[in-house]
């Protein structure tokens, strides 16, 4: 998910690429995406250059009743600033205090790395109660089996302590 924007730096402000993505990536950290697809127009302004672009992207995060691992997708706009590094005209490399740290840097090489910015995009969209199904049956809240996958004693509500009395009940 990189671009290189030195050309798009040499040009007037407001000039703009369109770029469309489907890019395998090496998991990410956290979303543990490894796909991204997408597009995005990339814009030259006063001080750098601005991405503007709607993705999708897969991630992985584990089930909020049964804790699986689980896979699910997420679609998101991005509104992305960046700032150069390097003085494209001079070619000098610009002072640290002069970077803003609100916003995100090109390499020294006018390199534009979007992971980042998507990677933090996937974290936001994570839906707040990721389920594996939505008939998750989830955990036994007192021997925490998973439900989905087989039953347990305690699973028709009864307190343990009485469990050595329903072989008195009649099935
Ligand atoms: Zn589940
Ligand atoms: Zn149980």
């Amino acid at each position: 998910m990189e671009f290189n924007v030195s050309q798009l730096l040499k040009e007037g402000i407001g000039s703009r690429r369109s770029y469309s993505l489907s890019e395998r990536v090496e998991a990410m950290t956290e979303t543990g995406t490894t796909q991204v697809l997408g597009s995005m127009v990339i814009t030259r302004t006063n001080n750098g250059v601005w991405v503007t672009g709607k993705f999708e992207a897969n991630a992985v995060g584990s089930c909020v009743r049964c804790l699986v691992i689980t896979d699910y997708t997420v679609s998101f706009e991005l509104d992305a600033e960046y700032a150069p590094r390097m003085d494209i005209n001079s070619g000098t490399l610009l002072d640290e205090n002069e970077i803003n740290p609100d916003i995100f840097s090109l390499t020294s090489d006018h390199i534009l790395d979007l992971s980042e910015p998507i990677r933090q995009c996937v974290i936001i969209e994570k839906p707040m109660k990721l389920l594996c199904d939505p008939e998750c049956s989830g955990l036994c809240s007192n021997c925490g089996a998973n439900l989905n996958q087989a039953t347990c004693e305690c699973s028709e509500g009864i307190d343990p302590r009485w469990s050595e009395l329903r072989k008195f009940i009649p099935q």
